[in-house]
């Protein structure tokens, strides 16, 4: 399968052993993860967000229930959330979830926003779980006729030990430990040496699900940074 969906996949596969309630995909982009993380319905909330507020309108109709949803009423309700908003920013809607996504979202900001973003994701949103996925620049000699980034849009993209020293920095901070892995596999033989495609890493909270949800230290007043552009209930 192309590499987007293996990504995607890669979701899935954890929201299925996890089984995570609140659920917000940080630039979701046209929300084709989201699309497919609607049917997973030991989920209560899921939530978007771009900054790119025209790609999230594209398509984010299709987030409705079919009209098979009315007609089979389920126990289970599905509230549905989508934001235009920057990572960069903390939005106090966005506390308290059991999973945060990343996906191929921080080679697309730059140096000083990069900076911003473990503060508001680890520090402010602090949820039990986090996955970010990243191009591994050490696969791009296998890409044959790329000179430079893979998209013109990257800002950077990292070798496994830049993202490794980058992620183990960021749980040293915030209380998270990291477990690297990644997708798309490289031919026999070569996968030790140029890692996968799509290197990935898995955060968790340390102390679990248990530990400090709900217990912000700032009582500072909540802020409403992002823009609501979509909410419906099922
Ligand atoms: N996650 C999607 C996927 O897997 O198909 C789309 C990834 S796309 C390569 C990167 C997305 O990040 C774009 O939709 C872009 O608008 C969004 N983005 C870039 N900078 C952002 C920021 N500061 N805050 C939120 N989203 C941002």
């Amino acid at each position: 399968p192309p590499l987007h969906r293996q990504r995607h996949q890669f979701v899935i596969d954890f929201v299925k052993r996890n089984k995570p309630r609140k659920v917000v995909d940080l630039g979701c982009g046209e929300c084709s993860l989201l699309q497919k993380l609607k049917f997973h319905r030991e989920i209560e909330l899921l939530v978007g967000v771009d900054i790119n507020g025209a790609k999230v309108k594209k398509k984010m109709h299709g987030l409705g229930p079919m009209s098979t949803d009315y007609l089979q009423p389920t126990f289970d309700q599905l509230r549905v959330e989508l934001y235009q908003g920057s990572v960069t920013q903390k939005d106090g809607r966005l506390r308290g979830f059991d999973l945060v996504t990343g996906i191929e979202l921080i080679e697309h900001l730059t140096l000083a926003d990069l900076e911003l973003f473990p503060e508001v994701v680890f520090g402010y949103m602090n949820p039990v779980a986090v996955i970010i996925s990243t191009p591994n620049s050490e696969f791009n000699p296998l890409f044959s006729g790329l000179t430079g980034f893979r998209h013109i849009d990257h800002k950077f993209e990292w070798t496994r030990a830049e993202f490794h020293s980058w992620a183990l920095k960021v749980c040293l901070e915030y209380g998270y430990d990291v477990e690297f892995t990644g997708v798309g596999k490289a031919p026999p033989g070569q996968q030790e040496r140029v890692g996968f495609c799509s290197q990935i890493g898995v955060f968790h909270r340390l102390g679990g699900r248990n530990c400090c949800n709900l217990l912000f230290d700032d009582d500072a007043e909540d802020v409403f940074s992002y823009k609501l552009l979509y909410s419906i209930n099922y």
